[in-house]
């Protein structure tokens, strides 16, 4: 039996958070039942410098039931941060770490498959979601055009997966020894490695509140997305660069056999293809030192250069 905590961000949730504690605190029950978790294992509730009252809901959980604790961020950081929080608040307490969204929208029945995936040995087990009927038309677009421009821009994410996964305990110390400031959890998870499984469910629509992921907090997380993990971008400068020089090139030795044949337009040849030409030099010189300052952003991320599964040492102690 292991001790699980879930992690819950809440950004304004003042009207899921009663029928979000006490599902979470039904299937707690039942888990312990099952003998799957252990009796003290817990829900923590971030409060991520919410307006309305969920602060003061989640203390009042919290008093009354031993099961709910709560940790309350100074401002909004927003979703990510405030998972993190969560994650660095509980990594010691548990033997691993669910983390799924206060609406729950993400069917927290999944739970008990993630922790029959962690009990068989993968420290990182990812919850998918298998459809998005109940998703709007927009959102399921954005969302999967999303996912495609991420792995076009070499970005490692699960397709359809969100942030409702668990993590080992080892897995959260290593998610921590990632300092980069901005944040994109489903693209760093992946990069901890250890053994993982996927774990598939339905997404339902939120049962109350709005999303608070409006277009616009949606489009800055796709590009916090792609400009935090990758430097693609600006080998795309560097390419755009290399093309319009070798078009200027081309245009030249059109021009030059041109002249041989007669036609010429006096002026013409010589301005456009200069045009071309130092275009394509200057975007090549821009993607050349953006290579540099990609290099130089990858520096400043600190991040581990490797991660030790196991040693012959630790082997008998690893199977657990
Ligand atoms: N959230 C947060 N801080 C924010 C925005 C959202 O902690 O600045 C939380 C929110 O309370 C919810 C989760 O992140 O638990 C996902 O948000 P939401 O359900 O609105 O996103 P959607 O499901 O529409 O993508
Ligand atoms: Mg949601």
């Amino acid at each position: 039996m292991k001790r699980i905590y879930i992690v819950v961000p809440c950004y304004n949730e003042s009207d899921v958070l009663p029928e979000t504690t006490k599902r979470l605190c039904q299937k707690l029950e039942g888990l312990k039942q099952k003998e799957k978790i252990t009796g003290d294992s817990k829900v923590i509730y971030v409060d991520d410098g919410s307006g309305d009252d969920t602060w003061s809901q989640i203390q009042a959980i919290s008093r009354k039931n031993p099961h709910f604790e709560g940790v309350k961020l100074s401002r909004n950081c927003g979703h990510q941060n405030a998972l993190l929080a969560g994650l660095s608040y509980a990594v010691d307490k548990a033997d691993a770490v669910v983390s799924m969204d206060a609406d729950l929208q993400d069917d927290i029945n999944a739970i008990d498959q993630m922790i029959d995936a962690y009990e068989k040995g993968s420290e990182v087990v990812y919850g998918v979601r298998s459809k998005r009927k109940k998703d709007s038309f927009f959102k399921r677009f954005t969302a999967q055009g999303f996912y495609k421009l991420l792995k076009s821009m070499g970005v490692e994410i699960v397709f359809n997966h969100a942030d409702y996964r668990l993590l080992s305990n080892r897995a959260v110390k290593e998610l921590l020894s990632f300092k980069e400031v901005n944040l994109f959890l489903r693209g760093i998870v992946p990069m901890i490695g250890f053994k993982s499984a996927k774990v598939y469910y339905e997404r339902n629509e939120r049962f109350a509140g709005k999303s608070k992921y409006p277009l616009k907090k949606m489009l800055a997380f796709a590009f916090e997305g792609i400009t935090s993990l990758s430097v693609k971008p600006i080998r795309l400068i560097s390419a755009l660069g290399l093309i319009c020089f070798l078009i200027s090139i081309i245009m030249l030795i059109v021009f030059v056999a041109q002249y041989f044949i007669g036609i010429t337009v006096s002026g013409w040849a010589s301005l456009i293809t200069s045009v071309w030409a130092l275009g394509g030099l200057q975007l090549l010189g821009i993607g050349i030192i953006g290579e540099y300052i990609g290099k130089i952003y990858l520096e400043t991320k600190q991040r581990p250069r490797f991660i030790i599964e196991q040693t012959t040492d630790t082997e008998t102690e690893g199977a657990d």
